[in-house]
């Protein structure tokens, strides 16, 4: 690898580690979220980056794939650190090893990357899915993570989750506790069940989201609203690949996404 000293300037198609997390770090405003997952820099690996990797989820699986295929940084929305101190043990410390063996950079983007207006899960599937009038919504530790808005023309429940699933893949577990159509919808990607009374209470019709908490099966009855699961992995692969397509962008970085999809 070419050394570079602090004084030499990033050329296309690779950057400093530093400047790189510098760069991510203030693009999603990592420090204004109260969140459970570290964001940011979460393992330290090679300090130039050249190639890019973009998944989902930490794990030996995905580790290894991103060191397989020569990426200097692995980009992720799960990361390994969720608030609580883990012995360096079992399945942790294989995960820690990949990456440390192969020099990997590991960046974790939580719920700054749920709720960015350009890269995020919620504002790439609202994009995707043409609403409209599009507004912050789904509060969560005091900031709005998700987006609401209009389709452009009403649609039936079954249209809606039809082009959820052609967005998506994979096929739809809808609660119809709404009326037959949808207007007004809000977007929470991943685990956003909890979201029901917000959703209801700011007359939305519908709430797309991605996997349901048992505990909530009865809200969207009871609140009268739709909800429409469209899984916690397949609603939180947009901003990944959103997020490492604007490194490529702004740096010159080639990357990759590497599909690992849980099912769920
Ligand atoms: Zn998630």
């Amino acid at each position: 690898m070419r050394p570079m000293s602090d004084a030499s300037p990033n050329t296309p198609g690779e950057v400093r580690r530093d400047d790189l997390v510098a760069w991510l770090n203030d693009y999603l405003q990592i420090g204004e979220f109260r969140d459970v997952s570290l964001n940011g820099l979460q393992i330290e690996g090679t300090p130039v980056i050249r190639r890019v990797a973009a998944s989902v989820d930490t794990s030996v699986k995905t580790l290894q794939h991103a060191a397989d295929s020569g990426a200097d940084l692995l980009l992720v929305h799960h990361g390994l650190f969720w608030g609580k101190p883990l012995p360096v043990t079992g399945p942790h410390r294989e995960r820690l090893r990949i990456a440390i063996q192969a020099d990997l950079n590991l960046y974790a983007a939580h719920l700054p990357l749920d709720a960015h207006a350009d890269v995020g899960n919620n504002a790439m599937m609202a994009r995707a899915l043409s609403l409209q009038n599009v507004t912050p919504f789904g509060e969560f530790a005091g900031k709005k993570i998700g987006v609401a808005g209009e389709v452009p023309f009403e649609l039936s429940l079954q249209d809606f989750a039809d082009r959820v699933q052609k967005l998506t893949g994979e096929i739809c577990l809808v609660h119809g506790g709404g009326g037959p159509t949808v207007q007004r919808v809000g977007i929470c990607s991943g685990e956003g069940s909890d979201r029901i009374p917000e959703a209801a209470a700011l007359g939305l019709d519908t709430l797309l989201t991605g996997e349901p908490a048992h505990k909530h099966f009865n809200d969207a009855f009871e609140y009268g609203i739709n909800v429409v699961y469209a899984g916690h992995y397949e609603t939180e692969v947009f901003g990944v690949r959103a997020l490492a397509a604007k490194l490529e962008d702004q740096f010159g970085l080639p990357w990759q996404f590497l599909h690992h999809p849980t099912g769920l």
